[in-house]
């Protein structure tokens, strides 16, 4: 048990020390574009911070970069200037708003970001390969693509020991041995073993702590709210992954949620409907989107994006630090699969989800721009339904773009559902009765 608290109290401290983390991170950002050097450009998706860090890169992630012009709602300028500058309304609205920061030489709201001095990505998203090219166009940067082989169909990962994921491990670590010969030629940095080593133990942490902050959300009545207050750890779990800082804010915020649970203390006062979400926020109107739910009595347990957007932490996935770059290989492999595996083979996920959070109701939010994660989400939810008896909503907006955010149609839809579920409940505990 540590003694670090905020206020005094450890109820909220993974929020107040959340937003703190990330302005140090974005201070130390804007220092590193200051002092002219470049920064690692890396996705949620298998960012590789581990191998990163010892490199001595400033991490950057466009993909919250550019969430953030959103959030503090200046995206629509970001993106008109990207559309004058040639980009067509309909791609993903992340690469938009990061087009617009590089013609703005890395001008954020929160601070100034580096250069890119390399770009690192899987393929787990087909636009971070079309995106890099553009960093590759604009700044001359080298680009490193790790292919991660995905799961051949829903239930068919396969596990340490098979022969399939023998040789994609062995495929996977042959391409960190030639990442690692692309950064000692970029940085100028000899690869260290000890300095991937301590990394990884962080992450060890990092990993093991969300995963059990993620089981935690099980408790009645929830301890967090997954899209709001989850989104925030989220951040410090890709921004700070690999590092003393990061795995010291999550050590605590067990702490925290564990003394939330022994003490009974709920993300809402009164908690009516435990929620389950799919697909990625509603960045535009981030805090009023989520009031829609919570003013009604529903709060988000859980959701595929504190999964897919970890990269697949949530597996708790433990590096064995006797053989570091093996454990690697064997680490992205299982986590970013499991990150692609809950963006496209979704329904056992979610099925499993509705048991262990006893969640009454699943949203579907897909959006505009971005195809990845929403393609499919309609026959997912067929699926689901199939699969189990509950009511879903599926309302449709966007995470960057607030032309196609409509807050009174969202909240009509929202209204609806909360009525549904109302009215089951009254059913349920007539026949009951
Ligand atoms: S398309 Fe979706 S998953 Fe891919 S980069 Fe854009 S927001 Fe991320």
């Amino acid at each position: 048990m540590t003694d670090l608290t905020v206020d005094g109290t450890k109820v909220g401290r993974g929020n107040k020390e959340g937003a703190r983390l990330f302005r140090m991170w974005f201070d130390e950002l804007t220092e590193a574009a200051e002092a002219g050097r470049g920064g690692a450009y890396v996705f949620v998706m298998g960012s590789l911070c581990e191998l990163l860090q010892g490199f001595d890169l400033p991490i950057v992630f466009p993909e919250i970069n550019s969430l953030q012009t959103a959030v503090r709602r200046v995206a629509h300028e970001y993106l008109n200037e990207a559309e004058d500058y040639g980009y067509s309304p309909d791609i993903c609205g992340y690469v938009k708003a990061d087009v617009a920061t590089q013609l703005r030489r890395g001008e954020l709201p929160m601070g100034r970001i580096p250069k890119p001095a390399i770009a690192v990505y899987t393929n787990a998203c087909n636009t971070y390969i079309k995106w890099a090219e553009i960093w590759e166009r604009m700044h001359g940067a080298p680009t490193f693509t790790l292919d991660i082989p995905g799961s051949r169909a829903a239930g068919a990962q396969t596990w340490p020991g098979h022969p399939d994921f023998e040789n994609d491990r062995r495929y996977v670590l042959g391409q960190l041995r030639e990442l690692i010969s692309v950064l000692e030629d970029v940085t100028g940095t000899e690869f260290d073993i000890d300095r991937l080593r301590e990394s990884m133990e962080h992450a060890n942490t990092m990993n093991r702590c969300w995963k059990r902050v993620l089981e935690l959300n099980r408790s009645r009545p929830s301890l967090f709210n997954a899209l709001s207050d989850g989104t925030i750890y989220l951040g410090v779990s890709n921004g700070l992954r690999g590092t003393a800082e990061g795995a010291s804010y999550f050590t605590d915020l067990v702490e925290e949620m564990e003394y939330k649970a022994a003490n009974g203390i709920g993300t809402l006062t009164d908690e009516r409907y435990r929620l389950i979400f799919v697909g990625v926020p509603c960045y535009p109107i981030f805090r009023r989107f989520n009031e829609l739910f919570t003013e009604l009595g529903g709060t988000f347990v859980t959701s595929t994006y504190l999964w897919f957007a970890s990269g697949g932490s949530n597996a708790g996935f433990q590096y064995d630090l006797d053989n570091p770059l093996e454990s690697l290989a064997e680490g992205v492999l299982i986590s970013v699969r499991d990150a692609m595996d809950s963006m496209f083979f979704q329904t056992k996920i979610l099925a499993d989800m509705i048991d262990t959070h006893h969640a009454d109701g699943v949203v579907y939010h897909p959006i505009k721009s971005c195809r990845t994660v929403s393609t499919g989400l309609a026959d997912n939810r067929r699926a689901l339904m199939e699969a189990r008896d509950i009511p879903s909503l599926f309302i449709e907006s966007d995470m960057m773009d607030r032309r196609v955010v409509s807050e009174a149609q969202l909240k009509n839809r929202i209204d609806a559902f909360f009525e549904g579920l109302a009215s089951r409940r009254q059913q349920a505990a007539i026949r009951e009765s």
